[in-house]
């Protein structure tokens, strides 16, 4: 056992049954970040293989990009200090440059280039004036007072500069990081190895689609929203189906995702009911520290380690396993991932109806964000929030986060939204 795991079970935060006890969901997160740490194993990859992956190393700039001083506008290029202060003058354009051409010999006084955009400026050039400003007649181009002197170039380097650090390890790769990577000429990157997640559900009661429903039963929801989210984040994972509310199949289950996976996540069985035994298979496997998350859906929530593997025990309400996965999961597996996750943005709206709030606990209900009559944002409710009630995530398009010592909210107060979108990776 490490050390940081003895802290979790030792701390009365974690240990006590009791609510006040709870941990609060930002030291959760802090938690997150120092406990955690990323998983060994880098590969070099293809540029375009290392999407949705996590760099593991810096990398920096082998080249100005743009590489030279460049024309931001279709134009002509002259040297500033010979703009006229008043009325007009006239310029001699000497050539034309187009983009990926030479940029030629040095510019002389009341000389010009015809330009494009992206073509590099001359030496002596350090200003381009719109083609739609001047009046041009053969070789002749008259260019009137008011435009500024360094205009319309793109300087070299002023996107990256040669030998600057371009991204720090840790940072996921998305459009534009591959973009950045493909602008330095770079053909591969190293990034952490994939993370390898196994996960499944518990529970007498749970049927997979294909079977039929007898009394009492129901089909299995959270391994469809885990694989979902797990498949969004990048990860490899492994479903490994339902598994039934008794100890000995939980052991072989347990045993056999410690084999191989860097992850466990379960859903189900976590509370302190008759047929809850993922605790107790977990304390007698490996450790367990049991968190009380002080959070409304999702308190209960068993994170641990088996051999190698970290746990993840979710409760069984599907609204329960979304909601800790966003708020704690996820960031977890993208610390282990190699990534430095933040907490996600959140904005203040107005509410545009009455919300029920107990204080002692962080909520996070499911809104609807819309615009009001006045164009303002606000938001309210997608209706029941019972933790069974999966229907509810799926019509709110973000979480209203009620904090930790809030009561009750009225009609016109702000509230903080945590948006769906950028949520997930
Ligand atoms: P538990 O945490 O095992 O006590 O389960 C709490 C509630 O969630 C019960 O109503 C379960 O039937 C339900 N539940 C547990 N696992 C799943 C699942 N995989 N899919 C849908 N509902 C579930
Ligand atoms: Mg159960």
């Amino acid at each position: 056992m490490t050390e940081s795991d003895n802290a979790v079970q030792n701390d009365p935060s974690c240990r006590d049954d009791h609510d006040p006890q709870s941990l609060p969901v930002a030291a959760a997160w802090e938690r997150i970040r120092t406990e955690l740490q990323p998983v060994r194993g880098v590969e070099q990859v293809a540029v375009r293989q290392a999407l949705g992956r996590i760099l593991a190393g810096a990398v920096h700039s082998t080249v100005d990009v743009p590489g030279h001083d460049n024309a931001a506008m279709d134009g002509y290029a002259l040297r500033g200090q010979d703009l006229p202060a008043e009325d007009a003058r006239d310029f001699r354009c000497v050539r034309t440059v187009l983009a990926g051409a030479p940029p030629g010999a040095e510019l002389g006084p009341g000389e010009c280039v015809r330009i494009m955009t992206g073509a590099p400026i001359p030496p002596g050039a350090d200003t381009v004036v719109m083609q739609e400003n001047v009046r041009a007649d053969g070789d002749r181009v008259e260019v009137r007072a008011g435009e500024a002197p360094g205009q319309h170039v793109r300087a070299a380097g002023e996107d990256l500069a040669r030998g600057s650090r371009v991204f720090a390890p840790g940072t996921r790769v998305g459009p534009a990081e591959l973009g950045m990577l493909g602008s330095l000429g770079l053909v591969e990157v190293p990034v952490y190895r994939r993370l390898r997640v196994a996960f499944f559900s518990t529970g007498d009661e749970l049927r997979t689609a294909g079977s039929s429903l007898e009394p009492g039963q129901i089909y299995d929801s959270n391994r469809y929203t885990l694989f979902a989210m797990l498949q969004r984040l990048g990860v490899e994972a492994t479903d490994m189906g339902v598994v039934g509310d008794d100890p000995a199949a939980l052991e072989t289950a347990f045993t056999d995702a410690a084999s191989f996976a860097d992850a466990i996540i379960t859903s189900g069985g976590v509370s302190v009911g008759e047929a809850d035994f993922v605790k107790e298979q977990l304390a007698r496997l490996g450790q367990v520290g049991f968190w009380k998350l002080a959070m409304r859906p999702g308190r209960p929530l068993a994170f641990g380690t088996i051999g190698q593997a970290r746990f993840f025990g979710l409760p069984g309400n599907p609204v329960s396993v979304v909601a800790t996965w966003y708020q704690f999961v996820q960031p977890a597996l993208r610390r282990l991932m190699g990534e430095n996750p933040q907490p996600p943005t959140t904005f203040r709206v107005r509410a545009a109806a009455d919300l029920r709030k107990r204080p002692g606990r962080t909520e996070f209900q499911r809104g609807i964000l819309r615009r009001d009559e006045h164009g303002e944002l606000a938001v309210t409710t997608t209706g029941g929030q019972g933790s069974g009630m999966l229907h509810s995530v799926s019509l709110a398009n973000c979480f209203i986060v009620l904090p930790h010592d809030a009561g009750n909210v009225t009609a016109g107060d702000y509230v903080e939204v945590q948006p769906f979108e950028g949520v997930c990776p």
